[in-house]
């Protein structure tokens, strides 16, 4: 039985074997020496972190389920990168991750049908290989629009089975969890939110990817260990998302934080994207942002569209026209492959999402 070596956290990588009773008893054995364990399944493999107590002899016998231990000196062990690797997320019959561009775009606010369906269009016809879509608005104001809330979720249901592309939605409530990963194939924590820990271990036990966007004024440190929640509660397919923070400049409505992407890339295996669209509040500004994004590396891009923004009733100045997000589609499609990006259109076609 493991005896886990002294000093921080530990990530104890099982076999591909182990069963559910395997992990059990690694548990049970590391409860025996007072190590609190938690564990989170990757696409792959499961992951057993454990509490290192100091003192505790530098040795493991570990049982052949434990394929090895890896120790990681980090507050967020779950996800801090390991030896560099990069993990990728199946979000329906797309793969977000370092081989792949991700290009996620439609209305930030569904606001009826024939928006959506518009936005929706654009964004399939600009080359996206994700569409957004929220009925649940986070809004400063309590009297700004709150979405469609529950009317909303058929029509999430119907674009999805008329559509490959997969869905990612925003949730604001862990009792609305279950009603819209039903609906959607990736749930979206916004800003607001990104302490949320209720909501992070709801979204967690969904089963559905999670995209973590960074909280308007949270260190890097609070937005990877805000990950950490989730993945503490059972989910390493985790998303983050960038999207602009609060600095003393108000030119903007954000600002957008390049910099976190190849420095939380470094330091994360999971996969980053970038929000133009939130992160400037403007349109002008969201191709140009977009494209700088890819330039940094992130594995994917996320951009509001509207049919006819000026009479958005959510964030209309920062959204996208059909004609507009279509030029975007190609120059990113350019970009991201010279930086040596592939499946930039298109999906995987070969996974079934039903099973996602
Ligand atoms: C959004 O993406 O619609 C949104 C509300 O973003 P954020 O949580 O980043 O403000
Ligand atoms: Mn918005």
């Amino acid at each position: 039985m493991p005896v886990v070596p002294a000093g921080l956290a530990r990530v104890l990588t099982m076999s591909r074997t182990a069963s559910k009773c395997d992990m059990r008893d690694v548990r049970e054995a590391l409860d025996a020496h007072g190590l609190a364990s938690s564990v989170a399944h990757g696409p792959t493999k499961a992951f057993i972190g454990v509490d290192g107590v100091p003192g505790v002899p530098d040795t493991l016998s570990a049982p052949p389920v434990v394929h090895e231990v890896i120790r990681i000196d980090s507050p967020y062990p779950l996800v801090s990168a390991e030896n560099g690797h990069r993990s990728s997320v199946r979000a329906g019959n797309a793969v977000l991750g370092p081989d792949t561009f991700t290009f996620i775009a439609g209305p930030c606010a569904i606001e009826s049908p024939d928006q959506a369906w518009a936005a929706w269009d654009a964004a399939t016809e600009a080359g996206a290989t994700m569409l957004r879509g929220d009925i649940y608005k986070h809004r400063t104001s309590p009297y700004s629009f709150q979405g469609l809330g529950a009317s909303g979720l058929e029509l999430l249901a119907e674009r999805r089975r008329c559509s490959p592309l997969p869905l990612v939605a925003e949730v604001l409530e862990p009792q609305h969890v279950a009603a819209l990963a039903d609906v959607v194939d990736v749930l979206r924590v916004g800003s607001r939110n990104m302490q949320n820990c209720a909501l992070l271990r709801a979204c967690a036990e969904s089963g559905k990817p999670v995209m973590l966007k960074r909280g308007l004024t949270a260190t890097i440190e609070e937005w990877l260990l805000a990950a950490e929640y989730v993945a503490d509660a059972g989910s390493l397919d985790i998303i983050l998302c960038e999207r602009g923070i609060r600095t003393f400049d108000a030119s903007t409505r954000n600002t957008l934080d390049l910099t976190a992407v190849p420095f939380v890339q470094q330091r994360s295996h999971l996969p980053v994207v970038v929000d133009p669209s939130h992160a400037s509040g403007l349109r002008s500004l969201v191709a140009p942002l977009a494209l700088a994004a890819v330039a940094a590396g992130a594995d994917g891009v996320m951009v509001d569209v509207h049919p006819h923004p000026h009479n958005a009733r959510c964030d209309g100045p920062q959204a996208l026209l059909p004609t507009e997000v279509v030029q975007l589609g190609h120059a990113l499609d350019g970009l991201a492959r010279r930086m040596g990006r592939t499946s930039v259109r298109g999906v995987d076609t070969s996974a079934d999402r039903a099973g996602a």
